[in-house]
């Protein structure tokens, strides 16, 4: 189990090596006490503007997160609630939507041995013997695009009538028969 947690954030798609809110979204463990502590934090646009890859144009999540922590090991969870601008998969135009989401972590610093937890569906992330601090970022990241719905589209409004940009979907439809006939 040791190191489970760490490798997989790397290997993650979204991963993006340029943001950098590291005095944001930080739990200063090594000088909190043993015990229970909270943290509140808000995310808007700037958190994913630096980052290329991210599908999130803008937001406003709002995270509470409770770190408890022991002498070997802190459990932290968080919930985050807000939303998030997309893209809409059907007009392109811009989509809000709703993210809630709440995620467990165990969180082991350097003499950690796993055997507090086996649950699937909490991570487990190892700290190295020197660190003092976490940076939240990228699991902040992470978590706020596992959040994301898979299917992004306008939704039809009370009458029925679907709330993409027609014109849009118009000049979308044009473009592929174009595109199409092009092909022949
Ligand atoms: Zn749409």
């Amino acid at each position: 189990m040791r190191g489970l947690g760490f490798n997989l954030y790397l290997c993650s798609l979204n991963f993006c090596t340029r943001m950098d809110h590291s005095a944001l979204y930080v739990i200063p463990f090594g000088s909190l006490s043993i015990g229970v502590h909270e943290f509140d934090w808000l995310i808007e646009k700037v958190f994913f503007a630096e980052c290329e890859t991210s599908e999130i144009e803008d937001a406003c999540i709002k995270v509470h997160l409770t770190a408890v922590k022991h002498v070997y090991f802190m459990e932290v969870e968080f919930s985050m609630t807000g939303w998030a601008e997309v893209q809409c998969d059907r007009c392109l135009d811009p989509l809000k939507v709703d993210i809630e989401t709440e995620v467990r972590m165990i969180v082991g610093f350097g003499n950690f041995s796993g055997k507090e937890e086996d649950d699937d569906d909490t991570d487990v992330v190892i700290l190295s013997h020197d660190a003092h601090e976490m940076d939240m970022t990228h699991h902040l990241y992470e978590y706020i695009h596992l959040a994301l719905p898979v299917r992004r589209v306008h939704q039809d409004d009370a009458a029925g009538k679907s709330a993409c940009n027609e014109e849009m979907i118009k000049q979308l439809e044009r473009y592929l028969v174009k595109e199409r006939s092009g092909d022949n």
